[in-house]
């Protein structure tokens, strides 16, 4: 199996250089790339390329190195065609996107496409090098460039790229996936300060909401930055600047004041009725935190936004009774 992986860390090096060699010739999709803000130095930087068309010349040139068809399958670079029993480039169309562990090997790749054509991404699947739920794209750009003091969490390739071409090189992307408790416990031991910036999207806030429990769950109290109309992090960097982001992140909100912005647009607090159901979900957030000092400060303080008496959380989360956000 040792063989096995050394073989293919060589053979995933080997297709990353072929893809980038494709991408310096192919005007078409710099130019996509150029237009989103990256140039030559990103591309070096993150080993961009791109996948030909046709479906066999990733194959061809593979093959012309010495590398087998199922070799090829099983590290998940072709796929196969049962009718035709036939193998073709699992990659086609598409710009592509090295995702590099920590040992700096070329361990999967994600490839998207220049249109807007559906899927939009294709990632490579687990593979005997590639562990989707342990990866994060970019972390080995952040071990190269970053003081480590930060970690900023993001969902995409692209938003990755465009904040370390905008000079913030500590944003790693959990790829789509929510994130897992191993990239959890990898994040905790690489970034002091977390932050989270996903999507300003539902989907974005609802995996926000799950990024914030597997991060507790790892002891992590991460800062949250919610973008507005439903901007990303790319988007919102080369719109606004780098000054700007970093702004919001220094403003970035505990998880338990996110969790309660986010629960309180749920209902009318000019509603009696509404407002007390509210502030049962925000008993149910405040029951979560472990430290008894640290509930009492928030308690304190949503009491005051919301107009009741502290000890009345308290008292609510002594009896159970409260409802789960
Ligand atoms: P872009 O800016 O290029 O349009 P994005 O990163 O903003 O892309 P999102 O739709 O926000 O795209 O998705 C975030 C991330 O989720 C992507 O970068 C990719 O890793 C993953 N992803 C998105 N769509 C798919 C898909 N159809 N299949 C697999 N992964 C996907
Ligand atoms: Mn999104
Ligand atoms: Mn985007
Ligand atoms: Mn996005």
């Amino acid at each position: 199996a040792e063989k096995k992986r050394a073989r293919m860390v060589a053979m995933n090096r080997e297709a990353a250089l072929y893809y980038m060699e494709i991408l310096s010739r192919n005007p078409h999709s710099l130019n996509y790339l150029k237009n989103r803000g990256i140039g030559r130095d990103m591309i070096m930087a993150f080993g961009l390329g791109f996948a030909p068309a046709g479906g066999d010349q990733l194959l061809g040139h593979m093959k012309e190195k010495g590398y087998e068809e199922k070799e090829l399958f099983d590290a998940n670079l072709l796929s196969y065609n049962e009718e035709k029993n036939h193998y073709y480039d699992r990659f086609r169309n598409r710009l592509i996107f090295p995702i590099i562990d920590r040992k700096s090997r070329v361990v999967g790749f994600g490839g998207r496409v220049l249109d807007d054509s559906l899927p939009k991404y294709l990632n490579s699947s687990d593979t005997l090098l590639y562990k989707k739920s342990r990866e994060l794209y970019g972390l080995n750009r952040v071990m190269k460039v970053s003081d480590r003091s930060r970690i900023l969490l993001v969902e995409g390739y692209m938003d990755v790229i465009s904040l370390h071409a905008a000079g913030i090189g500590y944003a790693v992307a959990s790829l789509g996936t929510s994130l897992t408790r191993e990239q959890a416990r990898v994040i905790k031991r690489y970034g002091k300060q977390v932050f989270i910036c996903y999507d300003g999207d539902n989907a974005g806030l609802q995996a926000t909401n799950r990024a914030i429990d597997i991060l507790a769950a790892e002891d992590i109290r991460p800062r949250i930055v919610v973008l507005e109309e439903g901007k990303d992090p790319d988007e919102y960097i080369r719109d606004y600047g780098k000054i700007a982001f970093e702004g919001k992140l220094n403003r970035g909100l505990s998880s338990i004041e996110f969790q309660v912005q986010n629960l309180e647009k749920n209902f009318h607090l000019e509603d009696a009725a509404s407002l007390s159901e509210f502030l049962k979900g925000v008993t149910a957030i405040l029951s979560k935190v472990k430290s008894p000092v640290e509930r009492d400060v928030f308690a304190k303080k949503f009491a005051e936004t919301y107009g009741v008496r502290p000890e009345s959380f308290e008292g609510e989360i002594r009896r159970g009774n409260m409802k789960r956000p």
